[in-house]
């Protein structure tokens, strides 16, 4: 077995990969590190998860030793197609720099320019970037590419979902032809291939999984569960009470933003430490959200695909499709997220009548079946009987049963969006994460403090990646009023106001 030492580093990058715990090579390490070093472009083919980010990172310091940087002039540059990536990327260099003295600038949306700015006039031996914002300070002038030496393209595939591959082209353009470049990509789908063709010259090729296959280190299981929202989180908290100690902590995954929000604040409601992520939540938020859980002061995250993509996120014990995904290729990522660099990991996918399609896509893609946990949806009882059981738990909620109900729905219907956000759960979410001992996150100018973090704003944000709108927007075409009524919730019968929030607790705060 090759050691880090054999790989030709320098000393001081192997007392850092020591200091950092690190005894072995992964495969993409072992294959991408001494092409790298040979200057030689590579191309390589590893999923998240594989240690690909030291593979080029660590050769990156080694480069960089000799040399410095000129103002507005970086000499490596890496561009990711996510701000958390960008940022993952950022904290490795942190990691594995801790002998060098290097500048590092990070170059992402939703932050100040000037800042940025101020960076790049110091010179940067490593410039992160996301494409939209590279592009953004290139046309102010601010930055000159001609004195790049290493380029890095990560997650070119997830590049191409987003839309990116044109911004992709006009960097590529903009930087010497002599450059050195590192291309990283899960998957190589014929646009990706063509990338290559382009803009690497003879790349050392380095394969390590499969493209499309799932680590063989996470036991997945699908768990069967009737179609309406209460069943479904009934079921899910069945399943993360099952698991006990063993669930460190867990990132639990729907297909809707709007579902992100619900089932979050359903879980607080029943006493988890929960906390979610989804595209819409501003930027501050979404990093202090992710470092909490990252921390351990959140045990659940729920998140969306998009928000979710390539977090680096050591230790996940566990991942639950509340939602299984519509695309196959969501259910590689979003199993990604355990079982990482060899370690053990638990998959459970909730199943309903309503997913098989989507099951058969996913079992075809991975290549093999997935057990039931507890018996497929032909043990599942009865359609009627679990509507039935979900009916009566929601007319416990008061003596008035159907009429007050009916009127409550009515009324609800009235309401405008934002209101019907800001029902009685908000504010315990809120409370809940105030008590994670973390700063507090930065609402959205337009949501209000009753809405906590996770609510969803009444503007849809444009994302560059069209899935989360699009589905966003399928889910509006009706069914949104019926999706956010609280009585589908199996809960005790709320205190206090209950529904009728005075009209006083709904006017915005802005924090
Ligand atoms: P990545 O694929 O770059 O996202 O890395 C996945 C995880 O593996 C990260 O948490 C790394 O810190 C960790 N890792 C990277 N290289 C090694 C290694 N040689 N041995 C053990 N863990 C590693």
């Amino acid at each position: 077995m090759t050691t880090f030492a054999e790989l030709g580093l320098s000393p001081k990058i192997l007392a850092a990969v020591e200091a950092a715990g690190y005894t072995t090579p992964t495969p993409i390490q072992a294959g991408a590190i001494p092409q790298a070093l040979e200057r030689k472009d590579v191309l390589g083919i590893a999923q998240t998860g594989t240690g690909k980010t030291a593979s080029f990172v660590l050769p990156m310091l080694h480069l960089l030793e000799k040399g410095r940087a000129r103002a507005r002039m970086p000499r490596t540059l890496i561009l990711e197609p996510t701000r958390e990536l960008a940022a993952q990327v950022e904290e490795n260099f942190v990691k594995y720099g801790v002998n060098h003295r290097i500048n590092v600038a990070l170059l992402i949306g939703g932050v100040s320019f000037d800042e940025q700015e101020r960076k790049l006039e110091r010179g940067a031996d490593v410039l992160i970037a996301t494409p939209g914002r590279l592009l953004d300070h290139f046309e102010r002038g601010k930055l000159l590419l001609t004195g790049v030496e290493i380029l890095v393209i990560d997650e070119a595939d997830r590049m191409l979902d987003m839309g990116f591959i044109p911004d992709i082209e006009r960097i590529c353009k903009l930087i010497p032809f002599t450059r050195q470049t590192l291309f990283f990509s899960a998957t190589m789908p014929a646009e990706i291939t063509k990338l290559t063709e382009q803009f690497l010259h003879s790349p050392a090729r380095v394969e390590v999984a499969k493209a499309s296959t799932t680590a063989k280190t996470v036991t997945q299981r699908l768990v069967k569960s009737a179609k309406k929202p209460w069943d479904k989180r009934a079921v899910l908290r069945d399943l993360i009470q099952a698991e006990g100690d063993d669930l460190k902590n867990a990132i639990i995954f729907c297909n809707r933003k709007m579902d992100v929000s619900e089932l979050f604040r359903s879980l607080v409601k029943h006493g988890f430490n929960a906390g979610a992520l989804h595209g819409d939540m501003d930027q501050r938020a979404r990093m202090t959200m992710l470092s909490n859980f990252k921390d351990g002061n959140l045990q659940l995250l729920v998140a969306s695909d998009v928000a979710a993509r390539g977090l680096d996120i050591p230790d996940v014990s566990h991942v639950f499709n509340y939602d299984i995904p519509i695309h196959a290729e969501d259910y590689v990522h979003r199993i990604g997220r355990t079982g990482r660099a060899g370690r053990s990991g638990k998959a459970f996918s909730i199943i309903t009548g309503a997913d098989t399609k989507y099951l058969d896509a996913i079992e075809k893609m991975i290549g093999e079946k997935i057990e039931w946990l507890d018996g497929d949806l032909s043990t599942l009882p009865a359609q009627e009987e679990t509507e039935e059981t979900g009916r009566r738990g929601r007319n416990n909620r008061g003596k008035n049963g159907k009429k007050s109900r009916d009127k409550d729905h009515k009324e609800k219907q009235a309401q405008p969006r934002v209101a019907e956000e800001k029902t009685a759960e908000a504010p315990q979410a809120v409370a809940d994460i105030s008590a994670l001992n973390a700063p507090q996150p930065v609402l959205p100018d337009n949501v209000s403090i009753g809405t906590a973090v996770t609510a969803e704003p009444v503007r849809p944000a444009p994302h560059k990646n069209g899935h989360e709108d699009r589905r966003q927007n399928h889910n509006q075409n009706g069914q949104q009023n019926k999706r956010h009524r609280r009585d589908f919730d199996d809960e005790p019968s709320p205190l206090g106001f209950g529904d009728d929030i005075p009209a006083f607790m709904l006017i915005p705060i802005n924090i």
